[in-house]
C-alpha cells in the first residue's frame, strides 16, 4: 500500500518504521519543515533505517521518500496518517489538498475533537470524494532516542476506536489499519462518538486543574507526579466531568434515538479497556489512576522561570487538549442545552493560564473559539446540523 504519513516526531518516527518494515508497503513522509527533513533523511542514512524498539523486540523500515514538498510526498498515496499534533492538522491539509487523489484514505492518529469537521473545511470539495478518519488515541507511548534513527515505545494500547465520514468506510480502514499496526482497531459509528469519548479532554485539563488550581506562583520543589498525583479532589473533578459527558450523551441519544453513541464511555470504563491489567488497585477511580502501571513516575509539565521551577501552562495537556478537544466537548453540550459546571470551572481557569477566551457568561462566545474545534467554529448552531453533518442516514432520525 502507499502510506503518507505526515509528520516528524515521535508518533510519525514510530508509524514509518513500522510501516516501512512491511516489505509491501511505500512509505513517504512529508514534513512541512525543510530542515527537518533534512535531519530525518542525515538519520536515516546514518541509522540504515528507522528502529524501532520495545522491551521485547526491534524492527526496522526505510520510507520510499522524505519531503517537504508536498506534491512529491503525496504521489500516489492511498492512506494519509496525519501524526501531528492537532494545532497542525489543518495546515498540513490544506498543504495538501490539491495533490491528494479521490478516494485517498485521510485521517488523524490521535483525531482529538471534531476532525472530521476541520478535515472538511481544510480539504474543500475533495472532501466529499475522499475517506475521513480518526483513531481515538495514539496507540502508542513512544519517545525519539535518536532523530531519524530510532525510536522507543514505551507501551501499547491493547485497541483503538477508529470513527470515518462516510460512515460505512469504518470497517475496511480498521481492518487495514488492525493488519498494518498488528493492534486491534474497532470501528465506531461515527465522529460524533469519538469527540465525545476522547478521554484527554478530561484527564489532562482535569488533572491539571486538580494540581494546580490553587498555585499561587510559588517556585515548585520539583514537577509533580502527574496521574499517581490525582488526589481525592482531583478524581471528584474528573469523575464529574465525566459524568457532563455521559449527560450529554443521555440528552443525545434522547434526542435521536437511532444515533449509536455506545463508544461514548465513562472514564472508568474507558481506563478498564485501554490499560486492563496494568491497573492494580480498581476499588475507585482515584486507585486505578494512583496505580496504573503505564502512568507510574509521570510528571506533570513544569518549567524553569527566574524564580525556579513552575507549572508550564502552555504545555499540550493544555494547549492542545482544551481549544481541540474539550471546546469542541463543550460546542456539543451547548447544542444540547445541557449544563456542564465542572467542565466550565476547569475551561475558566485553563483559558485564564492559555491567555485565551473560550467562554464568556458561561457561553462560548470568547474570540479564540475562531481557531479551536467547536462546531460552532464551523457555522453549526444547532444538533440537526450537528447530527447531519455526520451523515443523513437512519441513525440521523429525530425522535
Ligand atoms: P511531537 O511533538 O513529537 O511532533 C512534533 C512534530 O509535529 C514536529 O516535529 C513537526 O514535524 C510536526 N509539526 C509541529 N508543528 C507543526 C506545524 N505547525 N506544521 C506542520 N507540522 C508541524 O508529537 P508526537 O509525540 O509525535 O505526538 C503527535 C500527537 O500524538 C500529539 O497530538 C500528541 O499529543 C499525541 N500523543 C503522543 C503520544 C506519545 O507518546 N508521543 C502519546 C499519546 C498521544
Amino acid at each position: 500500500m502507499h502510506i503518507l504519513i505526515c509528520g516528524g516526531g515521535n508518533a510519525a518516527h514510530t508509524l514509518a518504521g513500522i510501516l516501512a518494515s512491511r516489505p509491501d508497503n511505500h512509505i513517504n513522509v512529508f514534513l512541512s519543515f525543510p530542515e527537518e527533513a533534512e535531519r530525518w533523511k542525515q538519520g536515516l542514512a546514518l541509522g540504515g533505517g528507522m528502529c524501532v524498539r520495545n522491551r521485547e523486540s526491534e524492527l526496522l523500515g526505510y520510507p520510499s521518500l522524505i519531503s517537504s514538498n508536498p506534491q512529491d510526498a503525496a504521489a500516489h498515496a492511498q492512506m494519509v496518517l496525519l501524526a501531528l499534533p492537532a494545532y497542525a492538522h489543518e495546515a498540513v491539509l490544506c498543504q495538501l489538498a490539491s495533490h491528494l487523489e479521490p478516494g485517498t484514505w485521510i485521517g488523524a492518529l490521535p483525531a482529538r475533537g471534531a476532525f472530521d469537521l476541520c478535515a472538511r473545511e481544510a480539504l474543500g470539495k475533495l472532501a466529499e470524494r475522499c475517506v475521513i478518519f480518526g483513531l481515538q488515541t495514539l496507540p502508542w507511548a513512544c519517545r525519539i532516542e535518536v532523530f531519524g534513527q530510532s525510536v522507543l515505545v514505551l507501551g501499547a494500547k491493547s485497541q483503538v476506536d477508529l470513527a470515518a465520514h462516510p460512515t460505512h468506510q469504518a470497517a475496511a480502514i480498521s481492518h487495514t489499519l488492525t493488519h498494518l499496526l498488528d493492534l486491534q482497531v474497532t470501528p465506531i459509528a461515527n465522529f460524533l462518538s469519538l469527540t465525545l469519548a476522547g478521554t484527554g479532554q478530561l484527564i489532562h485539563p482535569g488533572i491539571m486543574y486538580g494540581l494546580f488550581h490553587t498555585w499561587s506562583g510559588e517556585p515548585l520543589e520539583e514537577a509533580p507526579l502527574f496521574y499517581q498525583g490525582v488526589d481525592a479532589f482531583t478524581a471528584n473533578v474528573l469523575q464529574t466531568m465525566s459524568d457532563e459527558v455521559q449527560a450529554v450523551r443521555a440528552a443525545l441519544q434522547e434526542s435521536f434515538p437511532m444515533l449509536d453513541l455506545s463508544a461514548v464511555r465513562p472514564l472508568d470504563q474507558w481506563l478498564h479497556l485501554s490499560y486492563g491489567r496494568d491497573l492494580h488497585d480498581t476499588s475507585s477511580l482515584q486507585a486505578a489512576f494512583n496505580t496504573n502501571r503505564s502512568y507510574q513516575g509521570l510528571r506533570a509539565p513544569v518549567r524553569q522561570s527566574e524564580g525556579g521551577l513552575e507549572p508550564d501552562f502552555q504545555a499540550r495537556y493544555l494547549s492542545e487538549d482544551v481549544p481541540y478537544a474539550l471546546i469542541a466537548t463543550r460546542g456539543i453540550a451547548e447544542l444540547a442545552g445541557v449544563p456542564t459546571p465542572q467542565i466550565d470551572r476547569v475551561l475558566t481557569w485553563a483559558q485564564q493560564r492559555l491567555g485565551h477566551e473560550y467562554l464568556i457568561d458561561g457561553k462560548l462566545q470568547g474570540k479564540d473559539i475562531a481557531a479551536s474545534r467547536a462546531p460552532q467554529r464551523y457555522g453549526i448552531t444547532t444538533l440537526d446540523q450537528l447530527i447531519h453533518s455526520e451523515e443523513t442516514e437512519s441513525h440521523g432520525q429525530k425522535k
